[in-house]
Order: C-alpha cells, then sequence, then structure tokens
C-alpha cells in the first residue's frame, strides 16, 4: 500500500508558473525588495524591475518573433541574473524553456536544440563559440540568437534590444491549461539510455515551488536570509530550490557565474549569507580546505546538499568546523525535482537521511520484480505527486518504462525508511553517473567510445572518488585484436573522448582493460556485475 506524506495536505492553485510569481493577491514582501544580485556587475534586480523586464521581454518575444504558445526558447548560460527574466517572459507568452548546460559541446547541444525543436537560443557572448555552429546545426538563424549578460558582440542582438516597453503592450497573454502546458523541458538520461527531455507543466512547477516553499518556510523569511547561487540554474536543483524559490519567497540571492571557493567565501562574508545550497564535493571543500578560516562564515545557518548522495561523516566533520547544520534534499529532475527534505531538527540525529517526503506526495517501494515491500525494508522509491513529468518528449517507450499504470514514478534509487519515516539513498539500480551533482549517461559515453578504432567494446560505470566526494565515471573497454594494453593507450582513450564531451563527462576514472564485457543473452549490458566488482575493488582497498 503506499504512503501519503506525514505534512499535512497543502492546497495547490490551478495557475501557471507566471500567475503564481507575479500575480499574487498579495506579495508577502515590499515589490522593491531585491531578488537577484550579480556577484561581478553588483547590478541588483528588485522584484518590481523583474516583473517590469518579464513583461517586456514576453512582448519583444512576441512582437519581434511572433512567438506562438508553446514554442521553444533554448538559454545555454552560466548563471545571470537575467535567466529568471528570460524563463518567465517566455513564459508569459506562452513559450516553453529547455535550459542547456553552459559546459555543452556543439554536438551536445545541437542534440538539445534539435530535440526540443527550439526556435530562439539564449546565450552570453563569452559562449558564442559553441551556441552559433550549434544554432546553425539545428537551423536556429542568427537573428533568433540572443544575448544576455554584460558582453556584447558584434552582429548578435542583446536581450535589451527586444525589451519593448512602449510599442507593443497591447498584446495579451495566451490561454495556458497548467496540467498540461509545459513551462520547461530538461534533460536528463533518467533510469537508462541517453539523455531525454523531461516534460515539466506549470502545474509540475507550481506544485513543487509550493510542497518545497511550504517546508522551507520554517526556516528562512525574506526579512533575514540571503542566499549564493553558484549551483547552476539549467539543473533543477538551482532552478527550483535556488532561482524559482528565491523570487517566490523574496529570498535575496547574490548569483554567481560559476564556483569559485575563493569568490563564494568572499560572498558569504560580505553578503552575510545566511543560507547556503551545496552539492557534496563543496561539502567536502567547507569540511577541509584550510582557506575556510581565513573568511567570517558566522553568517551561515544552513547548508542545504542534495543532487547526489552525502557520507555522514561528512555532515559531521562540517558541523564540528562550521556549527552549521547540513539539511539533505533529494529529487530528481523528473520530479520538478525535490520529493523529500531533512528537517534540521534531524540533521545530526540522522546523518545521511535525505528527510521526509513532502506535502501532497505518496510513495511506495518495490523490488526487483515490481512486488511491493513493506515500508522500512529495502526497496526501489517510487514517488506520486503533481510535481511529477508528465512523461519524456517523443518518447512513450521511455515514460511506460519509469511511470507505472498507477501514475507512480521509479526513481531507480534504492532507498529505506527508518523507524522515524526519514528516507535513506543506500543505492541506485538505474545507470546514471553523477559526478559533483551533474549527470553523465554511461550509455552515452559507451555508444561515443564505441566510434574509437581501437574499442571493440565498452562499458562505463561510476566509481567513488572520496578524495572529491563525488563518483566519477570509468570505462571499461575491450581492445580491438592487435591493440596493446598499455598506459599511454588508456590516456589517449581518455583524451580522445575529452575532445568530444563537456568537462564533467570526462572519463576521471580511468580506463580498464577487461576481456569481455557481462551481458545478458539479449546483448544487454550487464551493469550489476559491473557494480559488484567495483564494490569489491573498494572493499580491498
Ligand atoms: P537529477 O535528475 O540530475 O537531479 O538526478 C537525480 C538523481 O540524483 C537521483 O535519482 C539520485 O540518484 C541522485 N540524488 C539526488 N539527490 C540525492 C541525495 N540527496 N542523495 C543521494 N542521491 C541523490
Amino acid at each position: 500500500m503506499p504512503y501519503k506524506s506525514t505534512y499535512a495536505d497543502i492546497t495547490i492553485p490551478d495557475v501557471d508558473l507566471y500567475s503564481l510569481i507575479f500575480e499574487r493577491e498579495k506579495l508577502p514582501f515590499p515589490e522593491d525588495h531585491p531578488i537577484f544580485i550579480d556577484e561581478l556587475t553588483r547590478k541588483t534586480y528588485t522584484y518590481a524591475a523583474i516583473k517590469s523586464a518579464v513583461l517586456q521581454f514576453g512582448q519583444g518575444l512576441k512582437y519581434e518573433f511572433r512567438w506562438r504558445k508553446s514554442d521553444v526558447l533554448c538559454i545555454f548560460s552560466t548563471n545571470n541574473i537575467d535567466y529568471g527574466t528570460i524563463c518567465w517572459g517566455t513564459h508569459w507568452v506562452g513559450g516553453v524553456v529547455t535550459p542547456a548546460n553552459p559546459g555543452y559541446t556543439v554536438d551536445e547541444l545541437t542534440f538539445q536544440l534539435k530535440s526540443s525543436k527550439s526556435r530562439c537560443l539564449v546565450t552570453t557572448a563569452e559562449l558564442l563559440p559553441v551556441a552559433a555552429p550549434a544554432a546553425a546545426a539545428a537551423g536556429i538563424p542568427k537573428s533568433a540568437i540572443i544575448l544576455i549578460g554584460p558582453t556584447r558582440a558584434q552582429g548578435y542582438r542583446h536581450y535589451t534590444s527586444i525589451l519593448d516597453p512602449s510599442a507593443v503592450t497591447h498584446f495579451r497573454r495566451p490561454k495556458l491549461t497548467p496540467s498540461k502546458d509545459l513551462a520547461f523541458i530538461a534533460y536528463s538520461s533518467g533510469t537508462t539510455g541517453v539523455p531525454k527531455g523531461v516534460m515539466l507543466t506549470h502545474t509540475n512547477l507550481v506544485t513543487n515551488l509550493l510542497q518545497y516553499g511550504s517546508v522551507e518556510e520554517g526556516y528562512t523569511t525574506w526579512k533575514e536570509d540571503r542566499v549564493v547561487a553558484f549551483l547552476p540554474f539549467f539543473h533543477a536543483y538551482g532552478l527550483t530550490c535556488i532561482m524559482h524559490h528565491a523570487i517566490f519567497r523574496g529570498l535575496t540571492t547574490v548569483v554567481m557565474p560559476r564556483f569559485d571557493l575563493p569568490k563564494l567565501l568572499g560572498n558569504v562574508q560580505e553578503w552575510k549569507i545566511t543560507y547556503l545550497y551545496a552539492v557534496p564535493p563543496v561539502v567536502l571543500l567547507l569540511a577541509k580546505h584550510p582557506l575556510i578560516d581565513k573568511y567570517d562564515l558566522k553568517s551561515l545557518k544552513y547548508i542545504n546538499s542534495g543532487a547526489a548522495p552525502l557520507t555522514s561523516d561528512l555532515i559531521h566533520a562540517v558541523h564540528t568546523r562550521l556549527g552549521v547544520p547540513i539539511k539533505q534534499g533529494y529529487g530528481l529532475s523528473e520530479t520538478s525535482p525535490v520529493t523529500h527534505i531533512l528537517p534540521v531538527e534531524n540533521a545530526l540525529t540522522h546523518p545521511g537521511g535525505v528527510g521526509r517526503l513532502l506535502p501532497n506526495m505518496e510513495v511506495k517501494y518495490v523490488d526487483e520484480q515490481g512486488n511491493e515491500v513493506p515500508r522500512g525494508e529495502r526497496g526501489e522509491v517510487c514517488v506520486r505527486g503533481g510535481n511529477v513529468m508528465i512523461g519524456y518528449l517523443n518518447n512513450v517507450e521511455a515514460t511506460k518504462g519509469c511511470i507505472d499504470k498507477d501514475g507512480f514514478f521509479h526513481t531507480g534509487d534504492i532507498g529505506q525508511e527508518d523507524a522515524d519515516g526519514i528516507l535513506f539513498i543506500v543505492d541506485r539500480v538505474k545507470e546514471l553517473i553523477k559526478y559533483k551533482g551533474f549527470q553523465v549517461a554511461p550509455a552515452e559515453l559507451e555508444g561515443l567510445l564505441l566510434g574509437h578504432p581501437e574499442v571493440d567494446d565498452v562499458a562505463v560505470a561510476g566509481v567513488y572518488d572520496e578524495g572529491i566526494a563525488s563518483e566519477v565515471p570509468r570505462a571499461y573497454v575491450v581492445l580491438r585484436a592487435g591493440t596493446e594494453r598499455s598506459d599511454a593507450k588508456a590516456v589517449e582513450i581518455q583524451e580522445w573522448l575529452a575532445k568530444k564531451v563537456a568537462n564533467y563527462k570526462r572519463l576521471r576514472g580511468g580506463v580498464k582493460w577487461v576481456d569481455a564485457i557481462p551481458k545478458s543473452a539479449s546483448g544487454k549490458i550487464l551493469r550489476r556485475v559491473i557494480r559488484e566488482e567495483i564494490r569489491k575493488e573498494g572493499e580491498e582497498r
């Protein structure tokens, strides 16, 4: 039998994301309250300024591009204080946003542009060497490439030229059906295969923002708290928990384009940051790095860690060093993303736990055969709720593979609840590798590696590297007959792949030579056998 969240149900209004954020009857904070501060330029955006820019960008899209409902805009950018404006302006005009990883190569971005059928590409001048050829390959004209950020580039229009305050204000919003119309298409490999478009509706985002916001209300207030955002807005964690949560609850957020430890510490000190969103490798630095002692970090009240497993040793280490509790959160792109949050009071009593199920959600646990197991036993975590995606874009097969007939989404993670109802993630049955919170899909790397002239067969798996508190991808390679197994060959294969993929997908776990890849009768890689070998290797060390 599925179990309901222990939190009382909350009311989810049938509205789209723009209406939830910008058409509230009563705003809980002043209109001139600062929401985003640019770390580099120190430019500040108040709620009112964002709302005005959002409306103008929405109008501009309609005027300049004859934007139609459901047209897709891709945003390929590092974190930027205009990021939200682009997303919400697109929503205003009924469009859909697909956020892309700014670390992508031309081929990776082209894939997303084509798969999502993006009409328009928003990027920064610095990313044009990748963005321009990808747009060309996907049939997006130069006139539909729009720049954000402080740097301009000749021949490209900046988004401020699209903001039209006066001439076009007569356009009206199209009518949206929040439970059907998409707000975002995120990319995730899910339980198997290569990245797929995760279709997130307005209702999915509205639900998760309210679910998450209702639990966070106990921890933060717009008057007292300030956040720093170095986690990328293109990923569901940064997108919902930081960017949307900031404007929804009025949390002033210092926006960093990328992670940089000295700059992060400087920001915490200067802006008296109270709430830090992190991933385990950053938590490791906070626990161990000598620079930490050079900064005044006393303003910090909580650290939130998510996107990948965090060990209880690290939780204790940070607490001992900074005196700050770490709350974990858990979720997936497919669940918009948050499904569980660990209450602060449980941070040290249940270290390593990812928390309690959010309101308006149900959970069940199933064994390998798909049969339900009693609560408290190990099983695949399956969740149901208004924040669960409606499916993968143009991929009915993959959707059916993870959302069962009762509407439960099968996460591919193995979990176990303790007697207090706190969930612990104890294993992962899906193929996914997480490098510093970023998704690496083994199938994608395997597909590329098979194109190497000396690779006969290959399987990619994640190995845990304690030194950086993260998994790293490793390739198990069967070399073509006659090719010598050598360290130099391993390096050559690593470098060959590095040229084809974003930095975070590199084979940092090395290359191992094997005689054969374990496979089932139907030719599927037996990943469990590889994982078992990795586990034994870890035990021998
Ligand atoms: P993504 O869609 O990129 O957010 O990846 C979701 C996956 O990240 C989950 O299915 C988990 O495998 C992993 N994950 C997210 N949060 C946690 C966490 N707190 N502990 C362990 N694994 C996590």
